[in-house]
């Protein structure tokens, strides 16, 4: 078995969709970025690259590559998931949290649970996402950003 953990943070920003776990999330800004800035999906990118011991997310996709320009992140954990297959591995699960004041996630938890386990083909129940704030604290509670934490464990795929 193998572990990852991944860690990500964008600026906050007026004019851009806040995309949070594949979920377009009803806001009055978005996250920046060069890619679609879905800080999710991003730090479940580096858990699952991590885990494999294949570096990060910026090794694979980097930002000064015009490919990735406002890519849609869903894309880049499709190949993350394929990298991860690729060395005869499987996602036994995944755990994560995303910190943000506002607006608030939980109602979006499910549906981002679902758009991570469709896209690495297993079962909602093996994805776990969480959503917090940090009190008024830092940075991300003053709203200038949002962050997400995952850890990932990854099994020998025995079916291959
Ligand atoms: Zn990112």
């Amino acid at each position: 078995m193998r572990i990852g953990v991944g860690y990500d943070v964008h600026r906050l920003t007026a004019g851009r969709p806040l995309l949070i776990g594949g979920v377009s999330v009803p806001f009055s800004k978005g996250l920046e970025g060069h890619s679609d800035a879905d800080v999710l999906l991003h730090a479940v990118c580096d858990a699952l690259l991590g885990a494999a011991g294949e570096g990060d997310i910026g090794i694979h996709f980097p930002d000064t590559d015009p490919r990735y320009k406002n890519e849609n992140s869903m894309r880049l954990l499709a190949a993350t998931v394929r990298i991860i297959r690729a060395k005869g591995l499987r996602i036994a699960n995944l755990d994560a949290t995303v910190f943000a004041e506002a607006p608030k996630l939980h109602p979006y938890r499910k549906e981002m649970q679902r758009n991570i386990a469709r896209i690495i083909g297993v079962e909602p129940a093996c994805i776990n996402v969480k959503a917090t704030t940090t009190e008024g604290l830092g940075h991300i509670g003053k709203g200038e950003g949002i962050a997400a934490m995952c850890v990932v464990l990854l099994t020998a795929d025995t079916s291959a």
